[in-house]
């Protein structure tokens, strides 16, 4: 998929204060400083893309850029979980804990993974949760450049702790914004997965006893879910 546009559209402290669910959308949530603004830099192109989300006063928001006009790219905030007791939900932000479980046009969720680092029990409790949510999620394991020769092994690791959670091992990608590997690999993903949901543009062909003005489409193009 070429990025044609990549637009920042509006930041949300709520879903009710989320745009309308007529696109598509993908998500990408991890811990801090795990390379989710220099990812969605890369996907987009854009140098200062997910520098919006990290204005003062937006870290804690939920962004939302829209994509060649057909998709949109959802900045979340990053995740963490009480100490201690079990969680039920997520409480490391209820306005995006409301969004991954309620917004009923998320494709999918990328959780970004250190490729550098043994599996870390707040990634498995957030993938846990979203797992028991029934959200559907990939991994995308970030800075694959650094210790190349480890990253299969790493990769591995954690999908054996997935196993032994009973969490049904989801899409990995490996990447790096150095070397732009998983770059296309997750555009490709991304088109795949957005291609049942976009609004037919293909002309229709002329019907043979077609109303005059009363036709039954509505011509908006809307999406159904
Ligand atoms: P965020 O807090 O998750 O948005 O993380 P950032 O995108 O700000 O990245 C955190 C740090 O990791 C920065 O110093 C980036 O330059 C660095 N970084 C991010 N992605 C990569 C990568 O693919 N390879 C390498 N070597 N460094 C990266």
């Amino acid at each position: 998929m070429k990025i044609q546009s990549a637009v920042f559209e509006v930041s949300a402290s709520a879903l009710r204060s989320c745009p309308p669910p007529s696109l598509a959308e993908f998500a990408f949530i991890g811990r801090s400083n795990v390379g989710k603004s220099t990812l969605i830099n890369l996907l987009a192109e854009r140098k200062e893309l997910a520098k919006v989300s990290a204005q003062p006063g937006k870290t804690r928001l939920i962004n939302f850029f829209v994509i060649n006009g057909a998709w949109r790219l959802v900045d979340l905030p990053g995740y963490g979980f009480a100490k201690g007791a079990k969680v039920e939900r997520a409480d490391f932000n209820v306005a995006v804990a409301d969004y991954l479980e309620k917004r009923s046009n998320l494709l999918c969720t990328f959780v970004l993974i250190d490729s550098q680092l043994p599996p870390q029990r707040i990634d498995l409790d957030f993938i846990g949760w979203l797992a028991g949510c029934q959200v559907p999620f990939a991994l995308l394991f970030t800075k694959t450049d650094k210790q190349p020769g480890q990253v299969q092994a790493s990769i591995a690791r954690f999908k054996k702790r997935l196993a032994e959670l009973e969490i049904a091992e989801p899409e990995c990608f490996p990447c790096s914004a150095v070397t732009k590997k998983g770059r296309a690999e997750i555009l490709d993903f991304i088109e795949r997965t957005v291609a049942p949901h976009l609004p037919s543009t293909a002309p229709k062909p002329p019907e043979e006893s077609a109303p005059d003005d009363d036709s039954t489409d509505d011509g908006t193009g809307s999406v159904v879910w």
